[in-house]
C-alpha cells in the first residue's frame, strides 16, 4: 500500500464522501491527511502531531466516515473526544459536511446544557459521537449511552485535555470500550502529559508529524 496519498482519488473514498469534498472545493489532501489515511485505515493506533489549521479533523474523519459507511445499530461505532463545547460543535459541523450524502447519524454532546435533550437524541441512534469527556461519562453512567460497539476512539487536542485535567474521565471512558478498539490521538505538542496518555492508551502507535501550516 502506498504510504502517502497525493490525491483524494487515490484514497478510494466512497462516492458520497468524494461528492462532498468536490462540492465544498477540497481538492488535495493536506500533509496530515495524506500521511495518516493508510495507518488509520489499517486499524493501527496512531499519534498525530498536528496543529489546528493543518486539516487534522478531516484526517481522522475521512477514514472513520468511510469505514462506518452507513447507519447501523443504535449505539456509536466511533467516538471523538474533544476538550470543549466549541470543538464539539466544530467537529460535528465538519462531520456533517463530509457526511452530507452518507446515511450516517452524527451527534454532539457537551456540558452546560440540558442532559435530557442530549440523552434523548442519543437514544434515537448514533453512528459517530462527538463529546466532551465529562458529559460523555455522565450519559454513560445514566445507561443511555453504551460504548461496547465503539471500534475507533479519537482523542483530539490531547494536550488541552491534559491541561484541563480530563485524565480520570478519559480513563473511565477508555475502560468502557471494547478491548480491541483502535485509538487515535491528535495533539499540537508532544509533552510529558501527552506521552503519559499515549503510553497508557495506545498500543504500538504509528507517529505522524506535520509542520504547522
Ligand atoms: P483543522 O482545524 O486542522 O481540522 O483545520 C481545519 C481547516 O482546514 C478547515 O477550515 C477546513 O475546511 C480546512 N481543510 C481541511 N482539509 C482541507 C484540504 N484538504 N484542503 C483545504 N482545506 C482543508
Amino acid at each position: 500500500m502506498k504510504q502517502k496519498h497525493t490525491s483524494f482519488e487515490s484514497m478510494k473514498l466512497n462516492k458520497s464522501l468524494s461528492k462532498s469534498l468536490v462540492e465544498n472545493g477540497y481538492e488535495t489532501p493536506t500533509p496530515i491527511q495524506s500521511a495518516s489515511y493508510n495507518p488509520i485505515r489499517s486499524g493501527k493506533d496512531l499519534i498525530g502531531i498536528a496543529q489546528t489549521g493543518t486539516g487534522k479533523t478531516f484526517a481522522y474523519l475521512l477514514p472513520i466516515l468511510n469505514a462506518l459507511h452507513y447507519s447501523q445499530g443504535s449505539m456509536p461505532r466511533a467516538l471523538v473526544l474533544v476538550p470543549t463545547r466549541e470543538l464539539v460543535l466544530q467537529v460535528v459541523e465538519a462531520a456533517e459536511l463530509l457526511a452530507t450524502y452518507c446515511d450516517l447519524r452524527v451527534q454532539g454532546i457537551y456540558g452546560g446544557t440540558n442532559i435530557r435533550t442530549q440523552s434523548a437524541r442519543i437514544a434515537e441512534g448514533v453512528d459517530l459521537l462527538v463529546a466532551t469527556p465529562g458529559r460523555c461519562m455522565d450519559i454513560y453512567f445514566s445507561r443511555v449511552l453504551r460504548l461496547g460497539n465503539v471500534k475507533t476512539l479519537v482523542i483530539d487536542e490531547a494536550d488541552r485535555m491534559m491541561d484541563l485535567g480530563f485524565m480520570p474521565q478519559l480513563q473511565t471512558i477508555h475502560s468502557a470500550l471494547p478491548a480491541n478498539h483502535q485509538n487515535l490521538m491528535f495533539t499540537a505538542t508532544f509533552s510529558y502529559e501527552t506521552v503519559t496518555l499515549s503510553e497508557e492508551f495506545l498500543v504500538d502507535p504509528q507517529r505522524v508529524e506535520v509542520a504547522p501550516q
